[in-house]
């Protein structure tokens, strides 16, 4: 018999993440398994997901190794466009809710999405990601106060599409239909981009009270629920047969934010462990589609 050691990474406080590794057998071990798939990879910088929230705390000692940079911008001039998309010294991202080139978190919520993506795994400090390397761009259109407007959810997605990222972390909801926010999303779609995308908090049955955008039907929208670490739905988390596709990890979730580590709790916190598995996948299998993922 051969004996194979699950690849576990040295980060302080693995034992708290249990959605990735949950050892408490007594209370049901619902976990990722995310050490089974760490034997076949550990994530790949050709991955760029953007975190599509209140912006990324791109100096937390976890995130700032693994963050997306415009290498046209970071290597360009001070006050140009050195890339002409439109935006001026976009290094990480932009910020859209401020209209300017900085989208340093005000609230942490992005952040905290950031970290369960790609926190840098085996440095020895705070968390791990799905992913211990991966690149995360930071598109920020979410003010401090968690609020944003259609128009910046508009282009936020738009340079992410523009940018060619592989997958779209979107923790966000509410409002109506949108006939412009769903094209915005299909044009993904026809990049290849998937959108993982929040279910939503409000105990809903999402089939017959859609909530959007994780109710657009367009095939690379991936809507996800909450489960806690019995397995169990959270309280709080909406539902649907046949329109919430998966459920995972979102109570108690512990992930990096603007001023250390912090504990919360949302399908907001479940959407990225669904885009950070997406991510691995793709660091394995490079080719693989979004319809494949
Ligand atoms: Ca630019």
């Amino acid at each position: 018999y051969i004996y194979e050691a699950s690849l576990t990474p040295n980060d302080t406080y693995l034992s708290d993440l249990w959605g990735l590794v949950n050892e408490n057998k007594n209370s049901g071990g619902v976990d990722i398994d995310a050490p089974a798939a760490w034997d076949i990879t550990t994530g790949s910088r050709d991955v760029v997901v953007a975190v599509i929230d209140t912006g990324v705390n791109y100096r937390d000692p976890d995130l700032r190794n693994n963050m997306w940079t415009n290498q046209a911008e970071l290597n360009g001039q001070a006050g140009v466009d050195d890339d002409g998309n439109g935006y001026v010294d976009d290094i990480y991202g932009y910020d859209f809710a401020n209209s300017d080139s900085d989208p340093m978190d005000d609230n942490d919520h992005g952040s905290h999405c950031a970290g369960t993506i790609g926190a840098q795994g085996n440095n020895g400090i705070g968390v791990v990601g799905v992913n211990w390397n991966v690149r995360i761009m930071a598109l920020k259109f979410l003010k401090g106060t968690g609020g944003g407007t259609l128009e910046d959810a508009l282009k936020a997605i738009d340079y992410a599409t523009d940018k060619g990222v592989d997958v779209m972390n979107n923790s966000w909801g509410g409002g109506g239909y949108s006939e412009t926010l769903k094209e915005a999303i299909e044009r993904a779609e026809q990049a290849g981009i998937l959108f993982v995308a929040a279910a939503g908090n409000n105990r809903n049955n999402n089939d017959s009270r859609p909530s959007y955008p994780a109710s657009y039907q367009i095939p690379n929208v991936i809507s996800v629920a909450a489960v806690d670490s019995r397995g169990r739905i959270a309280n709080f988390s909406n539902y649907g047969k046949r329109s919430v596709h998966v459920a995972a990890p979102g109570v108690d979730i512990l992930s990096t934010g603007v001023n250390g580590l912090k504990k919360l709790s949302g399908t907001s916190m479940a959407s990225p462990h669904v885009a950070g598995v997406a991510a691995l996948l793709l660091a394995d299998s490079p080719g693989l589609s979004y319809q494949d993922l």
